[in-house]
């Protein structure tokens, strides 16, 4: 369901802009569709048209999304594994310091080797309001300040829902707008469409390596921009709009945290306004690819930043509950197969 739906069904009974917009508001902390205010009940502020054809409203958009089931870890975050309305699950994950990280689509099309939802291909996308649904329903548990659109699927490949759902989240659901962040493998529409936007939410490029030979195959199904480009564009964007842009970097023994990577990392990323992210990769003792140690990690760490690059260590949250992007879903549809592809993967360049 795509949040202009939600909108029409409710100018249906009656509804006018600013009934929409407090029953939006209502719905986006997590509370019945109609309360009121505290000077102000529902009853007193609602057309009788509306009070009376509200229940199937509130049944559709009660029915949009639901929490399968909860998993705590150690580091404070929560992942919830929510089922949708046909019964599709996706993940949302409540991270320390009230954010959220929210998933756009059923499985994804770009196919990173390294992410369990890439495995499953795209199944279907998400509409606008499935999207704000999650934020609801984490609302429910604890505060959320900050949406990261970094759970399962493709930003860009949603790009019209995500964007209605940034706007609203943005607007009636009170988050700031850098407190929203859009990620993405890279693809072209992003830069255009982004700074367009009323609301302009921060923006997060999937980098992982600087050889382009590399990055094809570690994210087969991405647009093939050069690391070099996709940097540049980030630069001009992060520029446009005012935020620093973040790079991601998911960390890959032997892969991905090379001394050359480094090096080529400061000589692209030095001076820009930007952070990068190193995400050390949530592995699993059969996985074929690897997390590098806590030794190599850290110093990789200090070298970049010494360097003039600023670096972040950011571990995927939950490290002990199937913290990698869609370990959880696989497992409750039993679709875990934990024997990774590392296929044609070389840390080497090609001759
Ligand atoms: S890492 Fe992100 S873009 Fe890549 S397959 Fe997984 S969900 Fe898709």
């Amino acid at each position: 369901m795509r949040i202009q739906e939600l909108h029409q069904s409710l100018a249906d009974i009656g509804a006018r802009p600013c009934h929409i917009g407090r029953i939006n508001r209502a719905w986006l902390k997590g509370l019945p569709l109609d309360t009121g205010t505290r000077y102000q009940k529902g009853e007193d502020y609602f057309p009788l048209s509306v009070r009376h054809g509200l229940p199937p409203i509130v049944a559709q958009v009660e029915g949009l999304a639901r929490i399968h089931s909860q998993h705590t870890a150690v580091d404070g975050s929560l992942r919830l594994l929510v089922a949708l309305g046909d019964g599709q699950m996706v993940e949302s994950v409540l991270l320390p310091r009230d954010g959220l990280c929210v998933s756009s689509q059923v499985g994804c099309a770009v196919g990173c080797t390294f992410c369990m939802t890439g495995k499953s291909g795209l199944l279907r996308q998400l509409g606008s309001a499935e999207i704000a649904a999650q934020v609801v329903l984490a609302r429910r548990i604890r505060p959320v300040k900050k949406v990261v659109f970094m759970g399962m699927g493709e930003p860009a490949h949603n790009l019209d829902n995500v964007l209605d759902a940034i706007n609203l989240l943005g607007t009636d659901g009170n988050i700031g707008h850098k407190n929203l962040v859009f990620s993405s493998v890279g693809d072209p529409r992003v830069f255009e469409r982004l700074p367009q936007q009323r609301v302009k939410p921060a923006l997060a490029l999937s980098l992982h390596t600087t050889r382009a030979d590399l990055r094809a195959q570690l994210l087969p199904r991405a647009p093939r921009i050069d690391p070099v480009d996709l940097i540049e564009q980030g630069d001009a964007n992060a520029r446009q709009v005012g935020y620093p842009i973040q790079y991601q970097w998911t960390l890959l023994a032997g892969i991905n945290d090379t001394q050359e990577e480094m090096d080529a990392i400061i000589r692209l990323l030095k001076g820009r306004y930007g952070i990068l992210n190193l995400i050390p990769y949530n592995s699993q003792e059969e996985d074929s690819f690897q997390r590098p140690s806590s030794e190599r990690i850290d110093a990789m760490k200090r070298y970049l930043h010494d360097s003039g690059v600023l670096t972040k260590i950011r571990d995927s949250a939950g490290q002990d509950i199937d913290g990698g992007c869609g370990q959880l879903r696989a497992r409750a549809a039993g679709v875990v197969d934990t024997s990774r592809l590392r296929k044609r993967v070389s840390a080497q360049p090609p001759e």
